[in-house]
């Protein structure tokens, strides 16, 4: 018989039932440390005081109008989002997916309000992850996520990440947009060198072809910038944004410039919940937190710290372990037994972390870690590797 829900997850043994920063409580008091962020969304870790209070206060008042009317805290948000980034202004969603698929429709509503509805083409890169709406898996086009759920969105053009032979040649007046993650998550925590990023840049300036950034993993602080892009000095036209945004609390974003968002206008786009109260005001807060050069600074001190512990982890465990990789507290350990073994030992040790492609486990902690507690977790994961070596 069918389980009551779906049964499209595996799911792990624990159940938690109370979050403490960096920590996970089961009902019996076990603690497990959370190395995994909810896949990096908690980067304030669980029950920060100061969300808990807006989300209170934002509860007790009011929780949902409709778009019909304004959103005082949605357009607060939306005031720091632009700025603090390249972007001029901003579409809220529920999740990444509804981001992407905003950031997708956003690109070719530009084509075709320019005269050119003819322009409709998206180059996308392999490895990569844009959500699991119909667009945004065939947006990633992986054989994992758009098996049998064809036909698939036409007007996919999705290249070897890294051919630039390829994506030079591509790049004809048919292309509307290429999407590119700065830093693949799904995929396995893949950098993508500033080189690329520019060139790209580049590319899309001289075909007039938009830059679509899906930061909505790596963005929001996680590599110590509040985007990741901006690490390589260039801006996209069109950034899709969630996951940290609201902490856990169900929030994305579509950010643009002025010129790539000229075709949406009154009544092209939509959202019931999108931006609701609740939802902004959680996000308002959490951006107090983390556009903040001093906070920023910290990411990167704790990532410095944890990059080091976990290249001393990767040469005690040659044969658990090949390298490490990965910018700021988005780190992933690319690992020589499978992926799931060694998470499923961790967990063994009370240590939380979360499987990525190219067998690698990802590390994707709260930003505001503490520096004890990358201790703990990398002695925790040393325990694990130990024990998975004893039974090689
Ligand atoms: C998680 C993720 C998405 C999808 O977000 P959902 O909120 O699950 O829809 C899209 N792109 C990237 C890079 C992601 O990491």
């Amino acid at each position: 018989m069918i389980p009551s829900i779906m049964p499209t997850y595996g799911r792990a043994k624990m159940t938690f039932e109370k979050g403490e920063g960096s920590w996970l409580i089961e009902r019996d008091g076990t603690r497990y440390l959370d190395f995994g962020g909810g896949i990096a969304v908690t980067g304030l870790g669980h029950a920060h005081p100061d969300l808990v209070r807006v989300v209170q206060e934002q509860a007790a008042s009011l929780w949902h109008t409709s778009n019909l009317y304004n959103i005082p805290a949605q357009q607060e948000l939306a005031d720091k989002l632009v700025a603090e980034t390249f972007a001029d202004t901003c579409f809220f969603t529920n999740s990444g997916a509804e981001a992407m698929e905003c950031a997708l429709k956003t690109a070719r509503k530009y084509w075709s309000s320019k005269g050119q509805p003819e322009r409709v083409n998206i180059i996308t890169f392999t490895g990569s992850f844009h959500g699991r709406t119909l667009a945004t898996i065939s947006a990633a086009a992986s054989e994992k996520l758009t098996s049998g759920f064809g036909p698939l969105l036409p007007g996919i053009i999705n290249l070897e990440t890294g051919d630039h032979d390829a994506l030079t040649a591509a790049m004809d007046d048919t292309i509307a947009a290429v999407v590119v993650e700065p830093v693949q998550g799904e995929g396995g925590i893949i950098p993508l060198p500033d080189a690329c990023l520019k060139g790209l840049r580049d590319l899309c300036d001289q075909t007039g072809a938009l830059m679509i950034c899906d930061e909505i993993q790596c963005g929001m602080g996680r590599t110590g910038k509040l985007f990741a892009h901006e690490w390589a000095g260039v801006t996209p036209d069109i950034m899709a944004v969630a996951k940290g945004i609201g902490n856990g609390f169900p929030l994305g974003a579509c950010l643009a410039t002025e010129d790539a968002a000229s075709g949406m206008t009154a009544g092209s786009h939509g959202s019931t919940y999108g931006g609701n109260p609740l939802a902004c005001s959680v996000g308002s807060a959490v951006m107090d937190h983390i556009a903040d050069e001093e906070f920023l600074a910290e990411v990167s001190r704790k990532a410095g710290l944890m990059r080091q512990k976990l290249e001393g982890l990767v040469a005690s465990h040659p044969d658990i372990f090949e390298l490490v990789r990965g910018a700021g507290l988005m780190i992933g350990l690319k690992c020589k037994v499978p992926n799931m073994d060694v998470i499923a030992a961790g967990y063994e040790q009370e240590i939380l972390s979360i499987p990525g492609g190219d067998n690698v486990i990802r590390i994707l902690p709260a930003l505001n870690i503490g520096d004890d507690e990358i201790a703990e977790g990398v002695a925790r994961l040393d325990r694990a590797a130990t024990a998975l070596e004893a039974a090689l």
